[in-house]
């Protein structure tokens, strides 16, 4: 198991996630972006506005989601 935050994961809070692939934490992440998104808050939103503007270039998404890989495989596993 391995330990990244929202704020790691281009959200905007501490929230912690524990998962063995980079797919479920993205997963974890990506859920949790979009619940803290219905409550309204000020910051995910923003957060969100972010990640959309990067969904645009195909490129820069892909980007990315290798360096966020490489900084999950570079974790310790706990
Ligand atoms: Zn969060």
């Amino acid at each position: 198991m391995r330990t990244m935050t929202c704020n790691q994961l281009g959200g905007a809070c501490d929230k912690e996630f524990r998962a063995d692939t980079f797919e479920e934490i993205a997963e974890m992440s990506k859920k949790h972006g979009m619940e803290m998104f219905q409550k309204g808050d000020e910051a995910h939103l923003k957060a969100m506005k972010e990640m959309q503007e990067l969904m645009k270039s195909p490129e820069a998404v892909k980007e990315w989601f290798e360096n966020k890989r490489k900084e999950f495989d570079a974790l310790t596993d706990e």
